[in-house]
């Protein structure tokens, strides 16, 4: 839409100026340290950081009813760097200035409803959000849009030469932050560190493609990460884990977005997502809080977190009561929801606090944990695939929690449910394959449903002439091999003339 064209009201605000002066503050201090550079933990007592806006209160000087205008207006603002993350730049990184801004296309990704038939068998209506319709097909790359926004402003203004990028990950961060460095060029390069053999082979191409050095190492997860952590304390890196706090502002944007997209009436649903390193949540709830303490959203949603049994340490503490709950990493076994395979969650202690927050401000029960089986999520997964809905492992985790929430009564057949399908399907296409051939019993205890289970079917044409590359049929072969198939599928398909 032309700027002229946009109520005149608006037409000011569309374009936002820097703003604010966000600071680090330290979760357990409470120190806080300006934003000119990069900080992961706290520099005073080692602490875990969040960013906050100081001066928050300007945000409330105007009702949520102008931010909902301007959000929804600005969806038809056709400038690059006020889209996707940046739609909500005064409530991601407002100090940041537009030039500065990454853009690649993240952050619009549809939430689609599961047809009546699914939402029955399940015992809610449903939506999937799809995020696996994001550049590099993870939520990542909402939090790296706002990371590697931050990088490019410290290398403008502090006018550094090479900043080398480090991540260790399940997969889709390092997929997600050697993509968004790479787009900024000479100036920036990435290192990831995968855990070898339990990123997918789509995961890993991801990375190489995007032209990061990619070091695989032995052990899982948690042992990538306390390399990188060692990495980064030693030399000048820049650390893209969870522990920059600037992913979590720009993941911020995924309830942000569901906000826009239920036309910020919140109050009958429950966000379910699958918990791993605790940051997509961590960022749900700060998001949401904020849009609430802004007057954007009136009633928050309830949100249910789930956690495969064979990495549940957020379970656990989640499942103790109040007065007895103690945090302890666990070791992981193999899961198929292998992006959420984290014993030790780096952002456990900024969900806690948060997680309290949130009870405070959406009350007794909004905010539960539900662990799920290894069968449960991937027959949840091939569900939703045979209705039409094409989510990950991830998003089979999602479905099955669902259903274990409203069987444990914690979410109501009531509510409307949306569950985030982390990352595109097809990452995890692999574990689909095992499944169908029956590969997952050992390592991972899954048996496989014959009536799940699908394999090309094969056709035998005995001595009959075939066609091969290279090599067509003269036309009467041709035609008995085409009479003959026809044959063989009308059969294998129970099909009569
Ligand atoms: C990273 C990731 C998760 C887990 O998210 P956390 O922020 O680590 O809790 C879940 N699904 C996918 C596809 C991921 O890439
Ligand atoms: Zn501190």
């Amino acid at each position: 839409m032309l700027l002229e064209d946009f109520p005149s009201d608006i037409r000011d605000y569309l374009e936002p100026k820097p703003q604010g002066h966000p600071v680090y503050e330290c979760l357990s201090c409470s120190k806080q340290f300006p934003t000119d550079r990069l900080f992961y933990t706290c520099p005073s007592c080692g602490g875990l950081m969040m960013i906050e806006d100081p001066d928050f209160q300007r945000l409330r000087a105007k009702p949520g009813s102008f931010w909902r205008r301007l959000f929804d207006y600005r969806l038809l603002y056709n400038r690059q760097a006020t889209r996707g993350v940046f739609t909500f730049h005064e409530f991601i990184a407002p100090s940041l200035p537009l030039e500065d801004l990454v853009y690649l296309g993240e952050a619009h990704s549809p939430v689609v409803a599961a047809p009546a038939e699914l939402a029955k068998e399940v015992g809610a209506s449903f939506y999937f959000k799809m995020d696996g319709q994001n550049p590099s097909a993870s939520f990542k790359d909402r939090g790296m849009a706002a990371a590697l926004s931050f990088l490019k402003h410290l290398v403008r203004i502090k006018n550094l030469d090479t900043v080398i990028a480090v991540c260790a990950s399940t997969g889709d961060t390092s997929a997600a932050a050697a993509l968004y460095a790479a787009s900024l060029g000479g100036s920036v390069k990435s290192a990831v560190l995968l855990p070898k053999g339990r990123v997918t082979p789509q995961q890993l191409s991801q990375p190489l493609g995007a032209g990061a050095a990619v070091f695989e190492l032995p052990g899982v997860f948690d042992d990538c990460m306390r390399v990188v952590e060692r990495l980064s304390d030693k030399y000048p890196v820049a650390l893209l884990n969870s522990k920059n706090p600037w992913r979590v502002l720009g993941q911020e944007s995924y309830a942000y977005e569901i906000a826009q997209q239920f036309d910020y009436r919140l109050g009958d649903i429950v966000l379910v997502i699958p918990v791993g390193n605790a940051g997509n949540i961590t960022a749900i709830l700060s998001g949401l809080l904020k849009f609430h303490r802004a007057g954007l959203v009136e009633r928050l949603p309830r949100i249910l977190a789930v956690q495969s049994e064979r990495a549940n340490p957020v379970f656990l503490y989640y499942n103790t009561p109040i007065n007895r709950r103690t945090y302890a990493p666990v070791n992981v076994k193999p899961s198929v929801a292998q992006a959420a395979m984290i014993g030790d969650p780096v952002s456990f202690p900024r969900l806690s606090k948060l997680a309290a927050d949130y009870e405070k401000a959406a009350g007794e029960y909004s905010f539960g944990v539900v662990e799920v089986n290894e069968q449960a999520i991937m027959e949840s997964m091939l569900l939703a695939n045979r209705r039409g809905l094409t989510v990950c492992t991830q998003g089979g985790e999602c479905l099955a929690g669902l259903r274990a929430g409203l069987i444990k009564g914690l979410v109501s057949p009531l509510e409307t449910a949306v569950l985030d399908s982390t990352a595109h399907a097809l990452k995890f296409v692999d574990f689909q394959t095992a499944y169908f051939e029956g590969r997952l019993s050992q390592e991972y205890g899954i048996v496989t449903n014959p009536k799940l289970a699908n394999r090309p079917r094969e056709l035998s044409f005995g001595n009959l002439k075939v066609p091969a590359v290279n090599q067509p049929l003269r036309p009467d072969d041709e035609d008995t091999f085409v009479t003959a198939a026809v044959g063989k599928i009308a059969e294998s398909l129970g099909l009569s003339s």
